[in-house]
């Protein structure tokens, strides 16, 4: 892991996004373009499949305060949705505030990659994504943020 972490990573400043009925706007000011999976239980029940997410850092700005409702889904994290459309905005750590905010809420996005999966070990049977990915068990995703 050390190597990829040091290396430059594609990612975009700026970067603009809405749900689905529009009356919540995202701005991040620096994207990363490396799309994560995550396949675990949760967000299998969240979104009816793998959540796919960039991200987004800590500096996130977002538009329509009354339109976003979060659920405290653990100890270490909240899910943000819009409660017109019902879209689903973002993923955000309580330790430090950091969001993944789902790909499709980005319009246009350009390069994105495909770089890592994680609760590998959650994922149904199935499906299985061709892309080759890093692949990191919930263990290992644990073990990376306690080393933070
Ligand atoms: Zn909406
Ligand atoms: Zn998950």
């Amino acid at each position: 892991m050390s190597d990829s972490t040091l290396s430059v990573q594609p990612s975009l400043q700026n970067a603009h996004g809405q749900c689905l009925c529009g009356k919540v706007k995202v701005k991040a000011v620096q994207l990363t373009l490396m799309a994560g999976a995550c396949h675990c239980q949760y967000c299998q029940k969240w979104g009816g499949g793998p959540l796919l997410t960039l991200d987004a850092g800590t500096e996130v700005k977002l538009d329509g305060a009354c339109f976003i409702s979060t659920f405290n889904s653990s100890d270490w994290a909240e899910r943000g949705f819009c409660n017109n459309c019902g879209t689903h905005l973002f993923y955000r750590l309580k330790q430090n505030g950091q969001y993944f905010i789902p790909v499709g809420l980005f319009d246009q996005l350009k390069d994105v990659v495909l770089d890592h999966q994680i609760f590998i070990e959650q994922k149904p049977a199935w499906y299985c994504f061709a892309n080759q990915t890093k692949q990191l068990t919930g263990a290992e995703v644990f073990a990376l943020f306690s080393a933070e």
